[in-house]
């Protein structure tokens, strides 16, 4: 199990069985004190003794074993490796042993380990939560442990806290002393043997709804303040999710008790810790009346998630980090099925197509990299929760189940999760139950995949189904695009027939469907497809006839070929006229996306002609719909009536919209699906006042969706001024926890996108420094709009390429890629307008 090679990780000469934690945290100095008592099995006899930590001041070692209490001499700290070493005087006998380390630390303002969170009140007042984050090492900066994922163990917490405050855990409260001091203690059941990055324990003035009985599970929503009547959506959302999976995996919830905790600061969108799953604000709580129906998805979709890790992660885990990403993409996969299931009318499998092309986005790229490799650090893993680990991820699984049949995979799953459950895993040992229960070789096809970047662009021409790697452009330097993928292609003939299953290889394979003939029919398949001028010819006059996903599923791959230059504008025209009136959003979603890369690429007055040609192609879909909800809408039309309304009112630059959008405003009513379609229209139009008023609704907002929505909208208004003011509130007042992203949405304005990026890189340390982990490659996010301007774009490379973000430096280089790829699409489409 252990790597001898390997320095950061522990040798398992000593291995934990059993934590008992005891935790007193001072809000108000932020520091805590805190012990440990360990049972340990030793195995070889030894007079040292190495665990991980980091940041915490501790005492001396006690190690009783055999009825003798063996006290440390001498205590060394490796602060690249992230341990401690307790040298005794004489040596520690092999057997059962309670190891006892008593140590204090500081909540720290960096969001991982044992960290401090505020938020200010109504009136004001402001509060202090201490909470933890420990995905991937940082149980260590909270109280020494054996802290990777193999060494499992079982966990009891003891929290002493100020009266008033509440205290969670990952198990259900056991006791509550009251000490007489104004402090209390309250200690939580030992929980199941796991890891020690999925420990919880949470302090602060917290609400709680009354628990819900899931069929035996007390299941609760937490809050800061006032929010109680923002919970309704996620207890439902838990409650479906807990169900789903007992009988999907069939086996009962592992936990016993599951909390749902929203938290002001917090870097990730959720953390899956057994029984106390933390979220941040917005992924969590939710006023149904003023959200829009994205939004709501949203939460659905993490809620679900993170009840999935519960058995996907929890119960059974990776052996090692390098893992990561199939524990990632198999709770990625897992959302989407349950939430399909939760509300079939979402139709979330066609949306879902929508973030897969995120990942094919990235994955097209020669700096993309394999789902799985080597991690030897911490670090680098870092670089592992991108979208190529969530989406890609998720996609590939999806592709391998439709494979091998939803039942079939399904019955591979519980097969895997019983025979591995309280241990862990390595990704093969879930390929091996998979073949034990199909038949099929789904390790070979799966290797296909895993080990190597990149995805086929599968040809249909002349009858034969081929493939080759897909490619944005021509690599300037080594290419992690590999080639010769096991491909389960899906065709079908809109004639009608049943769907024929292909196993594409590096040989063609002859397709017998009767033409016009669907590649990808069902949309469910992990790569681009390309149509013969026949096969095209064919398809074009019954776009109509198409399932939502396979539509989809066109028109994003119609983009990726004029992005890539392989095609041209007016093809792709063509295609987004041909989509008619139909109520799905994604496809729409896709031309959107185009619109704005096209429009970054223009002069002035191409963009005047650019926008008519918008309001030909869109135009006719609002008049069709109306701003207004209508008997006639299906559930998804009000997700494509605010997608509409916002092509038609910036890149369309339609006045009747912009107009409607101020009015829309200015009354007041900017709330559900048409809120962020509305915000981003007027504040393009840079109405003086406008900014300041977006600025202070976004600080003294009621719901977590409006404060998001204010916030992100602040990156369209064009004047400089405003621009680097909000730039500015990135560095102050702006929550570190979106700090990051904000900066990366204001890069991406046209107007003022470069000013911003140059006052940013000036302030690139300051950055480093106040903004968490794992969020900083965000500052980034701007790069593949700038495509305009070569030697722009050329200080912008030098820059990232000198200033690396470590871990997360793979994501830059894909977003300086993505800029090069954009700069060359750009001067094609000049061309073509
Ligand atoms: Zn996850």
């Amino acid at each position: 199990m252990t790597s001898p090679t390997n320095p950061y990780r522990l040798a398992r000469s000593v291995v934990p069985s059993a934590y008992r934690i005891f935790i007193t945290p001072d809000l108000d100095a932020a520091t805590f004190a805190g012990r440990v008592e360990i049972d340990v099995d030793v195995r070889e006899p030894s007079s040292l003794l190495t665990l991980n930590a980091i940041e915490l001041d501790m005492g001396a070692a006690t190690v009783t074993a055999a009825g003798t209490a063996h006290r440390s001499t001498d205590l060394t700290i490796d602060e690249e490796f992230e341990t401690a070493t307790f040298s005794f005087d004489d040596v520690l006998p092999e057997g059962p042993a309670v190891v006892e380390i008593a140590f204090t630390g500081v909540l720290n303002d960096q969001l991982h380990g044992f960290y401090r969170s505020t938020y200010t009140d109504p009136e004001g007042a402001q509060h202090t939560i201490a909470t933890t984050q420990f995905e991937n090492t940082d149980a260590r900066r909270a109280f020494p442990c054996w802290d990777e994922p193999a060494f499992k163990a079982t966990f009891q917490v003891n929290l002493t806290v100020p009266s008033h405050l509440a205290a969670y855990s990952n198990s259900p409260e056991t006791s509550n002393v009251d000490l007489g001091n104004g402090q209390r203690t309250v200690s939580f059941a030992p929980t199941m043997a796991m890891s020690s990055y999925l420990v919880a324990f949470i302090v602060g003035p917290f609400g709680e709804t009354p628990a819900v009985d899931v069929d035996g599970v007390p299941l609760r929503i937490v809050y800061p303040g006032d929010n109680g009547h923002l919970t309704g959506l996620a207890l439902e959302a838990g409650a479906f999710a807990l169900r789903f999976f007992s009988d999907y995996f069939d086996i009962p919830y592992p936990g016993d008790k599951l909390d749902m905790v929203a938290i002001p600061d917090f870097t990730q969108g959720a953390m899956e810790n057994l029984g106390c799953i933390t979220y941040r604000v917005v992924d969590l709580l939710v006023d149904p009346a003023n959200a829009s129906l994205a939004e709501m998805k949203r939460i659905a979709k993490v809620v679900s998630h993170e009840v999935a890790h519960m058995w996907f992660g929890d119960l059974v885990t990776m052996e090692w980090w390098e893992g990561i990403w199939l524990n990632e993409a198999f709770a990625s996969f897992m959302e989407v099925l349950c939430q399909d299931a939760f509300r079939p009318a979402w139709k979330v499998w066609v949306s879902f197509g929508a973030e897969r092309d995120m990942a094919l986005e990235i994955d097209g790229l020669h700096a993309t990299r394999s789902m799985e490799y080597e991690v030897v650090s911490p670090e680098d893993t870092r670089g592992m929760f991108d979208r190529l680990t969530y989406e890609k991820g998720a996609a590939v699984l999806r592709m391998l189940e439709q494979y091998l049949g939803a039942t079939t995979f399904r019955d591979g799953i519980r097969h895997y999760l019983r025979k591995h459950s309280y241990s862990n895993t390595r990704t093969t040992d879930l390929w091996d139950a998979l073949e034990e229960v199909s038949g099929e070789p789904v390790r070979d096809v799966m290797n296909t995949w895993i080990y190597q970047g990149g995805y086929p662009l599968v040809t249909l021409e002349g009858g034969r189904l081929s493939q080759q790697p897909f490619a944005y452009g021509a690599p300037t330097g080594p290419s992690a695009i590999g080639k010769d993928w096991k491909v389960p292609v899906r065709t079908r003939s809109l004639s009608g027939g049943p769907t024929s299953s292909h196993l594409l290889g590096d040989q063609p394979v002859t397709v017998t469907d009767e033409a016009p003939v669907v590649v990808n029919a069902g949309g469910s398949g992990y790569f681009r497809s390309r149509y013969g001028r026949r096969e095209l010819e064919a398809i074009a006059d019954h776009i109509g006839e198409l399932e939502p996903l396979e539509r989809a599923t066109l028109v994003s791959d119609s983009w990726a070929l004029l992005y890539s230059s392989q095609s041209t504008l007016n093809e792709f025209l063509a295609i987004a006229k041909g989509l008619g009136d139909q109520d799905e959003p994604t496809p729409w979603g896709s031309v959107a996306t185009a619109f704005n890369f096209v429009n970054r690429a223009l002069d002035a007055e191409q963009r005047q002609r650019f926008a008519a040609i918008v309001r030909e192609v869109v135009g006719p879909q609002l008049r069709r719909l109306g701003w207004d909800a209508r008997p006639s809408d299906g559930e998804l039309t009000p997700q494509l009536r605010a997608v509409v309304i916002g092509i038609l009112g910036t890149v369309g630059d339609d006045p009747s919209v912009k107009a409607e959008a101020v009015a829309r405003f200015e009354g007041n009513r900017v709330t559900g699906d048409l809120a962020n379609a509305v915000l981003r229209v007027v504040a393009s139009q840079d109405r003086p006042g406008d900014y300041e008023t977006f600025y202070d609704r976004y600080r003294h907002a009621t719901n977590p969706q409006d404060e998001q929505r204010y916030l992100r909208s602040l990156a369209s208004f064009h004047e400089e001024r405003v621009a680097l003011d909000a730039l500015d509130k990135c560095f102050s007042e702006i929550r570190s926890q979106d700090a990051s992203s904000v900066i990366g949405i204001l890069c991406t304005n046209a107007a003022t996108g470069p000013s911003v990026w140059r006052h940013m890189s000036a302030r690139w340390d300051e950055a480093l420094e106040k903004f968490p982990l794992n969020t900083l490659s965000k500052m980034a996010l701007g790069l593949p709009t700038f495509i305009d301007d070569v030697a722009f774009a050329d200080q912008v490379e030098a820059f990232h390429r000198e200033h690396s973000l470590g871990g997360e430096q793979k994501t830059v280089e894909q977003l300086i890629e993505r800029m090069r790829v954009g700069l060359t699409f750009a001067a094609a489409v000049r061309q073509q307008i």
